[in-house]
């Protein structure tokens, strides 16, 4: 499959539309990983829990640098969150991995234990990205914002997504409201 970036979005704007949420309402990862029967758990979770050796060695060989991970296990998927992050991080990252899930990444089964970088490719990494984006602030609502001027500040408590987070997503739908703001006119 040649994924595209306008097919990307019309994945996740499904996922949102079947989630029921309009382009404005704050989309929950947690609940699209149940819908697609697939349990989060934290990192505390596992010292509680028997998972298996992999998992284990998963998070601990990259307990520096990662902050979530798809993990398969047969043909069930779970994903193991950092809860030390904050929430609104949290969100971001488990919408990452679903990212990783709906575009039906296959695994690299050598690599699983090492760190994530390595678990999937550059251009995976940016697919699972663009998908999060879309799940998270659709471009749609974020291009209506921009006209709007909304802030950062704004953007991060509509969406439950961090002020830096909010800035990335809203920088190209801003460069766009400039540019028509600018050529028709109108007062910003
Ligand atoms: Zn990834």
């Amino acid at each position: 499959m040649r994924w595209t970036h306008k097919l990307i979005r019309e994945v996740a704007q499904e996922e949102r539309g079947a989630l029921g949420l309009g382009p404005f309402d704050e989309f929950d990862p947690y609940a699209l990983a149940a819908a697609y029967g697939i349990s989060v758990y934290t990192l505390s979770d596992l010292r509680d829990w028997d998972l298996p050796t992999e998992v284990h060695e998963h998070f601990h060989q990259s307990s520096g640098t990662w902050s979530a991970a798809l993990i398969p296990i047969g043909s069930a998927r779970l994903i193991v969150e950092h809860d030390g992050h904050a929430l609104v991080r949290r969100r971001a990252s488990i919408a990452h991995e679903l990212g990783h899930h709906l575009l039906e990444h296959p695994f690299n089964a050598a690599l699983l234990g090492e760190n994530h970088q390595r678990l999937f490719d550059k251009a995976k990494e940016r697919q699972a990205d663009i998908l999060a984006g879309e799940l998270l602030i659709p471009q749609r609502a974020a291009q209506r914002a921009a006209f709007e001027g909304w802030s950062n500040r704004e953007v991060a408590l509509t969406f439950g997504v961090s002020e830096q987070y909010a800035q990335m997503q809203m920088s190209g739908p801003r460069v766009r409201a400039d540019r028509a703001n600018r050529k028709y006119g109108r007062r910003t």
